[in-house]
């Protein structure tokens, strides 16, 4: 294909660099015993990084989407499958057919995933989510998460508890602790002493509870994390976390842009200043007359264009409206012309949106 012929904005995903971020990941959590849910919602599912995290031998494929599941299966990817939202009650047969196991809080899902499993004469596998204090899924009385366990257990045949698990950081912002990881064993050890067996899993979290594998504090009857931005951007843990995260590659994605119109203007507007393309009013700093590069690229495909960016340190992201991105460019590294491709990388808020947005292609290398 010539040049010419590629169409922008496209999303590069670097398969080799992503397999390494998975290599990573499933040795240093496999040195303590914990398997990983690889979890496919970060990239809107992309098959061939599926594909990779598959290959790498994780224990599951997992999304908080149905849909990405399917695409992954339609792929031909052969794997467990885990369903890492509580499932809708709309989707409890869905749900059943396309997965293997999934994380719940409700009495009345479960209920309709066993009728659901016994129809489809399968045993459909389940953890029961705690909440541990981060207030978004997850039992938070004590006694109904036994109850519920126990009624698992004993008396829908089309399920199998297969354990507990937990998830911090992702609304309530609360760290993932030993502390709290302790809390979610004892609450696996009173389900056993009642049930009378082991549980398989304790999940204990998402990416945030990788920095306890990396620096020795995870408790050690944790044998599961379910895994996504860690592995697809491992950016959080080097900006937020100050983690040394230097064993894998942060851009393994790469948002790809074209220069629509290259001029010098004034960078502060001429006008009587009223509302922008969301009814918002602007700030702008009156630098002088500037070099500002358009991109064809806007709010619709990365919904945060403040949290793009330019891999150019001298290029300045400026704004954007719904299809256009704005920059400064005066003291850009290179000199750029209308047709130029610039490159940015990308945070987990970003990735979700460019990746789900059709008008952005996939290109893997
Ligand atoms: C999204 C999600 C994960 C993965 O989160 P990351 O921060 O991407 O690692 C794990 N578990 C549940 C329940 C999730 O919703």
């Amino acid at each position: 294909m010539s040049n010419s012929e590629i169409r922008y904005p496209l999303v590069e995903l670097d398969l080799k660099k992503f397999r390494n971020n998975v290599d990573q990941a499933v040795e240093r959590c496999g040195k303590l015993g914990i398997g990983l849910a690889g979890v496919i919602k970060g990239f809107t599912g992309i098959p061939q990084a599926a594909k990779e995290f598959a290959d790498a031998g994780v224990d599951f494929i997992a999304s908080s989407r149905l849909e990405q599941i399917q695409a992954a299966m339609d792929y031909g990817i052969k794997a467990t499958y885990m369903l890492i939202r509580v499932p809708m009650l709309s989707e409890a047969s869905e749900a059943v057919r396309l997965t293997d196991i999934s994380l719940n809080s409700e009495v009345t899902v479960l209920k309709a995933l066993n009728e659901e499993a016994l129809k489809q004469g399968k045993i459909h596998k389940v953890l029961l989510m705690v909440d541990l204090g981060d207030l978004r899924e997850g039992f938070w009385d004590k006694k109904e998460l036994l109850d519920t366990a126990v009624m698992v257990e004993k008396e829908l045949d089309g399920l199998y508890l297969s354990g507990i698990g937990t998830n911090l950081g992702c609304y309530g912002s609360i760290l993932a602790t030993p502390e709290k990881m302790n809390e979610l064993i004892a609450d696996a050890e009173m389900i056993e002493e009642a049930i009378g067996r082991k549980l398989d899993l304790i999940s204990g979290g998402a990416t945030t509870s990788f920095p306890m594998v990396l620096n020795g504090t995870m408790p050690k009857r944790i044998n599961n994390l379910r895994m996504g931005e860690g592995i697809i951007l491992a950016k959080d843990l080097k900006d937020l976390f100050k983690l040394d995260m230097s064993f894998m590659y942060q851009d393994a994605f790469t948002l790809k842009a074209q220069i629509i119109e290259l001029k010098n203007k004034p960078s502060y507007p001429v006008g009587q200043l009223s509302f922008d393309a969301f009814g918002n009013v602007g700030t702008y700093e009156d630098r002088g007359i500037r070099k500002r590069a358009l991109l064809g690229l806007g709010k619709v495909d990365v919904a945060y264009p403040d949290m793009i960016y330019p891999r150019d340190r001298g290029v300045e992201v400026l704004g954007a409206s719904s299809d256009h991105l704005i920059l400064d460019v005066e003291d850009a590294q290179r000199e750029y012309k209308v047709g130029d491709i610039v490159e940015f990388d990308l945070c987990y808020a970003t990735l979700v949106f460019v990746t789900n947005f059709p008008n952005v292609r996939i290109v893997c290398k």
